[in-house]
């Protein structure tokens, strides 16, 4: 069914909103309006962890930068290995990992090797020590090894030249090493983005302060804090703003001055005092502000100056359902990351799972393997986007699509694990 086909079957259904936009195409729509950051700066590799590399890393040498040997054993020319039956090779030394064997080894000789030691001149075989009888000063080798055996040639990891990491990919432990494994010890990375963000509500009180009838503790803060120190951006808190449109403007625009990115939270749906997207079309310009999912539905998006906005919903839930699937991915991107696409696969749930058609919904799911081995997904339970210990509990979304209706116990269905996302 082509997805007009389903905007047509569902358009009489009470959650279809055919002014909203398809969740896929609101996450393409924002990647679009981003334009990554330019400014790198260069650092210690070791100060690099989850930083954009921003300079292509060629390596200046081989690794490893001399052929030798993958084994403890011995190390021996292989015109040496008999056809059949056995030979006979004179011991005349030991070399070690750092300390290179001098002397030529000929015909008939071999040489003690450990692990990592360079092959001496006129080797090219090691023999593994399990395969050696020892007779005085010689050993009996048999036919078992080939010529070439149990040795890692010189580069055969990177060879010099090589284009070994490119930008665009996002820094770990793997590539740090792999940097240091090259003698590289600075590096270019873009630089970090600065990211303002504030809540919105007459109901909310920070952390400390004693509350009272209809209050309520401002969550989202903790959320997008945590969410965003994950990412390695500069954060800018700037606290609580009431629902006034004089604070919000205000807020906006002084936002808007010191970051790249501005996030909010709450004040988008249609409610009373739901002036967001207002001030947003009075100081900046709107994108959109509807998509069609659960939870998360009203999203704001647009600029301020040169400023990216994101209106996220006030529910705890839809914050983060909203900013892993839309605002991380723009923030990565704008820090100079290649996007790598929404990162799932299918398991079979073994829960009752609610849905009528008509939006995506993100549910919270637990990725478990059952005692028969195979891997499948639980809900969490209440699936309402107030419930922020679902969050939680849970290790993945459950990803039902836009047509999709309830879903059966055994039914196969799209996961996104936490893990790489959170
Ligand atoms: P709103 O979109 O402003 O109408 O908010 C929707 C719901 O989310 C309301 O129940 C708010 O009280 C709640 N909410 C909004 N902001 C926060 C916040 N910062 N922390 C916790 N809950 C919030
Ligand atoms: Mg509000």
């Amino acid at each position: 069914m082509s997805s007009s086909d389903i905007k047509k079957e569902i358009s009489c259904k009470d959650d279809f909103d055919p002014s909203s936009l398809d969740a896929d195409v609101a996450r393409q729509k924002i990647l679009e309006n981003i334009t990554p950051v330019a400014g790198t700066e260069t650092l210690p590799v070791r100060e690099t962890v989850g930083r954009v590399l921003a300079r292509e890393i060629v390596s200046p040498i081989n690794v490893p930068s001399g052929t030798n040997s993958a084994m403890d054993g011995y190390a021996i020319n292989g015109s040496d290995i008999p056809a059949t039956g056995v030979a006979e090779l004179k011991l005349i030394g030991t070399t070690f990992a750092g300390q290179p064997f001098s002397g030529q080894v000929n015909p008939g000789e071999c040489v003690r090797i450990m692990t990592g030691a360079i092959m001496p001149p006129g080797t090219d075989t090691v023999i593994m020590q399990e395969h050696v009888e020892y007779k005085g000063d010689t050993i009996i080798i048999d036919n078992g090894t080939r010529a070439g055996d149990n040795v890692r040639a010189a580069g055969e990891d990177i060879a010099i030249n090589d284009v070994v990491l490119t930008p665009g990919i996002s820094l770990t432990p793997a590539e740090i090493g792999v940097i240091a494994s090259l003698g590289i010890g600075e590096i270019e990375v873009y630089r970090r983005i600065k990211v303002a963000f504030f809540s919105t509500g007459d109901e909310l009180r920070s952390v400390g302060e004693p509350l009272e009838a209809g209050q309520i503790y401002d969550s989202n803060r903790y959320l997008l804090y945590g969410m965003l120190e994950r990412l390695g951006v500069e954060i800018i808190d700037m606290g609580v703003v009431r629902d006034d449109r004089e604070a919000l403007q205000y807020a906006m625009k002084s936002a808007a001055s010191q970051a790249d990115v501005v996030i909010t939270s709450g004040g988008v749906s249609v409610g009373e005092a739901d002036y967001v997207k207002e001030m947003l079309e009075s100081v900046g310009q709107i994108n959109f502000w509807k998509v069609a999912m659960k939870p998360g539905r009203p999203l704001a998006f647009g600029h301020i100056k040169n400023a990216l906005f994101f209106g996220l919903p006030g529910n705890p839930v839809s914050v983060m359902v909203t900013f892993y699937q839309f605002v991380q991915p723009a923030l990565r991107c704008l820090m100079g990351e290649k996007y790598k696409g929404l990162q799932t696969f299918r398991v079979k749930c073994q829960s009752r799972l609610k849905k009528r058609p008509g939006r995506v919904e993100y549910q919270r799911g637990i990725l478990q393997r059952e005692s028969s081995g195979e891997l499948v997904v639980y809900k969490t339970g209440a699936q309402g986007s107030g419930i922020l210990s679902s969050m939680s509990q849970a290790n993945c979304f459950i990803i039902l699509p836009m047509e999709s209706g309830q879903v059966d116990p055994g039914a196969l269905v799209e996961v996104q694990p936490f893990f790489g996302i959170v």
